[in-house]
């Protein structure tokens, strides 16, 4: 069959070009998941095709045609036999009968998989997921099939790795090292950016000043080291004690921002309120031995836009003299703006 396969080879040739040259620019696993299935169900003869990657104890469906339908569910578990002979080994698996193989046991009754292709994602020496091909007839694929199934893992592998360090490039950009809270940086934009969306759409933007009271004290008692524990743990809390579309920001040494979007100065009062009690109510370490009252605390300054600023600037300056009144009042306390000197 001399014709038929060189059109074979022209298209796969073309199906390679196409996805290697989608990779660069999208960065989207999902995306080069999708355009990957779309190729292997062009050009490969067969009755279902998959990506799934590692989740836990599990294989995840990220893309698929004809998976689910034939093995009855989006995952797969991980300790099958065959599974693991590809997570340890990072080879391919390339069986033409299924009743042959130690895949024999796997296969879910009322599944008609007989010849089965299977290649890892390999990234950075480890097996994230593979790619599966299967067949209902006896030695479907060929060792070109084979070879182009592990092109297209080969090409994952390479999308995942640049979002992974995409991902990682994003975070050096917009997340505070010590605490993982965000950056100053993040705020200035974020700022700028809510207070926009809060102005055009007629909605509140409140924000609280978090600042440690007497951090300094922790520090010359324990030791700098000690210290950034200390701030890590308490970015920690504030990240778990605010609602999933708030943001918490380290804006400086032991200062931290928090913007509460959509946030009338009452239930922002609210939230500033919970915080500092739950500052109150958490054990931090070594905190009784340097802290006044044997416990660490925090005073909050909270503003809210329209009622106390018509400008982040203001915004912030507003936030800060709150958060300077309930130091001068004693600290371990909130104050907002609104309430005056
Ligand atoms: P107050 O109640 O008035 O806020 O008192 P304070 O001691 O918390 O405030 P002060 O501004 O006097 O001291 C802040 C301290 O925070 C001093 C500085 O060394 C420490 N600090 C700032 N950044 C870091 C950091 O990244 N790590 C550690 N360990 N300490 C830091
Ligand atoms: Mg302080
Ligand atoms: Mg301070």
């Amino acid at each position: 069959m001399g014709m038929p396969v060189v059109h074979d080879e022209i298209d796969r040739l073309r199906a390679t070009a196409r996805i290697h040259n989608s990779i660069g620019p999208s960065l989207e696993l999902e995306e080069i998941a999708r355009l990957s299935i779309r190729e292997l169900v062009d050009l490969l003869d067969c009755d279902a095709c998959a990506i799934l990657l590692i989740e836990g104890n599990e294989l995840r469906v990220v893309c698929e045609k004809g998976f689910s339908r034939s093995i009855g569910t989006g995952t797969l578990p991980l300790d099958l036999p065959p599974i693991q002979e590809i997570v340890h080994s990072r080879k391919s698996l390339a069986i033409g009968d299924v009743a042959d193989s130690n895949a024999a046991g796997c296969i879910p009754h009322g599944c008609s998989i007989v010849s089965w292709l299977c290649s890892p994602i390999v990234v950075d020496e480890q097996v994230i997921g593979i790619i599966h091909v299967d067949s209902s007839r006896k030695n479907a694929f060929s060792q070109d099939d084979l070879s182009f199934v592990e092109f297209l893992a080969g090409e994952i592998s390479v999308a995942v790795e640049s979002s992974l360090i995409h991902a990682q490039m994003r975070d050096l950009a917009t997340k505070d090292e010590l605490t993982g809270c965000f950056n100053r940086r993040k705020f200035n934009l974020d700022l700028e950016g809510e207070l926009a969306c809060a102005a055009s759409g007629g909605r509140h933007l409140s924000l609280l000043m978090v600042d440690i009271d007497w951090f300094k004290r922790h520090n010359d008692a324990h030791g700098h080291q000690q210290g950034d524990v200390l701030l890590h743990r308490f970015g920690q809390l504030l990240k778990t004690s605010v609602r999933p579309q708030d943001k918490v920001y380290r804006y400086g040494g032991e200062e931290f921002a928090v913007l509460l979007s959509d946030s009338p100065g009452s239930s922002a009062l609210a939230t500033a309120r919970r915080l500092c009690r739950a500052v109150r109510e958490t054990e931090f370490e070594r905190a009784e031995t340097s802290q006044p009252g044997g416990r660490l605390t925090a005073s909050i300054g909270v503003a809210t836009y329209p009622e106390d600023a018509s400008s982040s600037t203001q915004l912030l300056a507003a936030a800060d003299s709150a958060l300077y009144k309930a130091k001068e009042l004693g600290r371990n306390r909130v104050r907002t703006y609104g309430t005056g000197s």
